[in-house]
């Protein structure tokens, strides 16, 4: 719960940096399974980091930092989570809009179909693919992969624009890891993620953070910044889920983080567009998708609320930039996190990698494996 701390000066087994997925998951773990004390701060206002949800002016539930849509291989880190919410069932689809035509994204052989009027089975469209495809000894960045895989036409129509807008950079500069979340498929699957669970919380995000961190051993210190604080109160041991190039003064310099600037809008019809994510590859147009999230939350209003994103380098820093270059400045804050007693980093931000919900949970999870191992040994008699 929310919490003041004047008057005393307080002491923690743990503090926590961050109140998204890496901070509350081990909050909840480290209370309810070790009896430990825990502070989390979080500098913005609210829990759930970029996966926090609210109602806007009108009463539609959105995401103000972007649509965060659950998916996952792992029984066992939905198995974790399902203990604090309920799930709607809902499977992901994405439009592309080419020169003002819906495609199917991932290509598959429907958006094939209708680009260019031809009939693919699974065998056919895979030899219209390879037959597009330019071969390549070694495939090395993001636009090798698409270019390997669908040919430079579809690369770009689909791939170059977007790519730009999103990172400010070329796909021949990003990691080959960034376009390999997103295969051309040759069959007519038209969701956006093909995991065994995908589904959205039934109440939303934000009801299942607080449920998570509703402990009496569990504290939670909203507008708060870490550096506001860290030498005020007394804690055993630090977990930091911030930006770890932050955390130690930028001293080898700043690790690129991209961000997004969000228009946010209400509409007077109950709906603007067919699915809940249309992208739009086109250079021409400034944003790189609309997000409309009625279809995400099966919320039923006469209104409708919809989000555009403007990439930016200016802001929160919401994406890690996947580029070997970032990765190699990133092993140097990494050497000096394992030189620093007392502290652990973790999160999407303080370990730098381009992890969706479900891969931080995982890891929060080992995190609190190995923490818990560690204070076993140590109540060791001997
Ligand atoms: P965060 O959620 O970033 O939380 C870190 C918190 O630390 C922040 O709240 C920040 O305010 C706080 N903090 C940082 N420094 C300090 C400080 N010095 N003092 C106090 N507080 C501090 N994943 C999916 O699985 N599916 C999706 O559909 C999806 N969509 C996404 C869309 C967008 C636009 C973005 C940006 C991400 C998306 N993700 C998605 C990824 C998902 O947001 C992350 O995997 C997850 O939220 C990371 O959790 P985290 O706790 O590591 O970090
Ligand atoms: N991408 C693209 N065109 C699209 C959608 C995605 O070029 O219409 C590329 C782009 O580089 C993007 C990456 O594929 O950053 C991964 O897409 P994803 O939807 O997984 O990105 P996220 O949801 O993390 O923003």
């Amino acid at each position: 719960m929310p919490c003041s701390l004047a008057g005393r000066r307080p002491s923690f087994d743990y503090l926590i940096v961050g109140a998204g997925f890496a901070g509350c998951v081990l909050a909840e773990r480290l209370a309810s399974q070790l009896d430990s004390s825990v502070l989390i701060v979080d500098r913005r206002t609210h829990v759930g980091g970029n996966a926090y949800d609210r109602h806007d002016a009108a009463g539609i539930l959105m995401h103000p930092y972007g649509p965060h849509i659950f998916h996952t291989n792992s029984q066992k880190v939905l198995d974790y989570l399902s203990r604090f919410t309920d799930w709607r069932p809902y499977e992901h689809r994405v439009l592309a809009d080419v020169g003002g035509r819906l495609l199917p994204f991932p290509i598959n052989t429907t958006t094939l179909e209708r680009l260019y009027g031809v009939r693919l089975d699974a065998d056919a469209a895979a030899a219209f693919l390879a037959s597009r495809a330019t071969p390549m000894a070694e495939v090395r960045s993001s636009r090798d992969v698409v270019v390997s895989q669908v040919g430079e036409e579809l690369y770009r129509l689909f791939f170059e624009g977007y790519t730009r807008k999103q990172w400010g950079r070329d796909a021949a500069q990003l990691d080959k890891s960034v376009a390999s979340r997103v295969p051309a498929r040759t069959d007519a699957d038209d969701r956006y993620f093909v995991d065994k669970f995908q589904c959205m919380p039934l109440h939303g995000y934000t009801r299942m953070f607080e449920r998570m961190i509703d402990h009496p051993k569990i504290r939670f210190m909203p507008g708060t910044d870490y550096a506001d604080v860290r030498r005020s109160i007394d804690h055993a041991h630090l977990i930091y889920t911030g930006p770890v190039d932050e955390f130690f003064g930028h001293c080898y310099g700043r690790l690129p983080y991209r961000s997004l600037r969000f228009e946010h809008t209400t509409l007077d019809r109950e709906w603007l567009q067919p699915v809940a994510v249309v992208n739009y590859p086109s250079p021409d147009v400034p944003y790189t998708r609309t997000t409309e999230y009625k279809h995400l939350t099966g919320q039923s209003h006469a209104r409708t609320s919809v989000t555009r994103e403007y990439p930016t380098d200016a802001g929160d820093p919401y994406y890690p930039v996947p580029a070997p270059e970032n990765a190699a400045l990133y092993r140097r804050y990494e050497q000096l996190a394992e030189r620093t007693p007392g502290v652990t980093f973790t999160g999407r931000l303080g370990t730098y990698r381009y992890y969706n919900m479900d891969q931080v949970v995982a890891q929060s999870l080992s995190v609190f494996a190995r923490i818990a191992r560690a204070s076993a040994l140590s109540a060791l008699p001997g």
